[in-house]
């Protein structure tokens, strides 16, 4: 089962320079930054309702987030849906054709089990499926 967008995943070159933006923005403070190595990626959390932004800064050039801001501006850059069971969506939604760049689930930021799919089956959209860890 898909619970909710548990947060929408935004590119910025500068997480230093960009948080004070999003904290104007949303009149909230970011509650956590964290750097995912695996990931090549620095994050930082805001808390909105019952979903989050998370900014992403690349850590260094071999990052996904790198190779994205070659080819694009700063912005939105993947939607994470929460689930309830994350082994099951991978197996349920590679049976319905989507495209999975990950087919077992890693470690992600915020304490999370994570996997990607691929935007050229979802519409462009680059999609986060997470499950909370306990
Ligand atoms: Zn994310």
């Amino acid at each position: 089962m898909i619970k909710k967008i548990e947060h929408l995943g935004i590119a910025v070159e500068s997480i230093e320079k960009s948080i004070s933006v999003f904290e104007k923005l949303l009149g909230k403070e970011m509650y956590k930054t964290e750097i995912v190595a695996s990931e090549s990626v620095k994050t930082a959390f805001i808390a909105l309702g019952e979903s989050k932004i998370e900014l992403l800064e690349a850590t260094n050039p071999s990052s996904s987030i790198a190779k994205f801001l070659s080819k694009n501006r700063e912005g939105f850059h993947h939607l994470a849906l929460e689930v309830e069971d994350i082994e099951f969506e991978i197996a349920r939604l590679g049976k319905e054709g989507f495209v999975l760049i990950h087919e077992t689930p890693k470690e992600g930021a915020d304490n999370k089990k994570i996997a990607f799919l691929h935007p050229k089956s979802t519409n462009g959209i680059l999609v986060e499926l997470c499950e909370e860890l306990n």
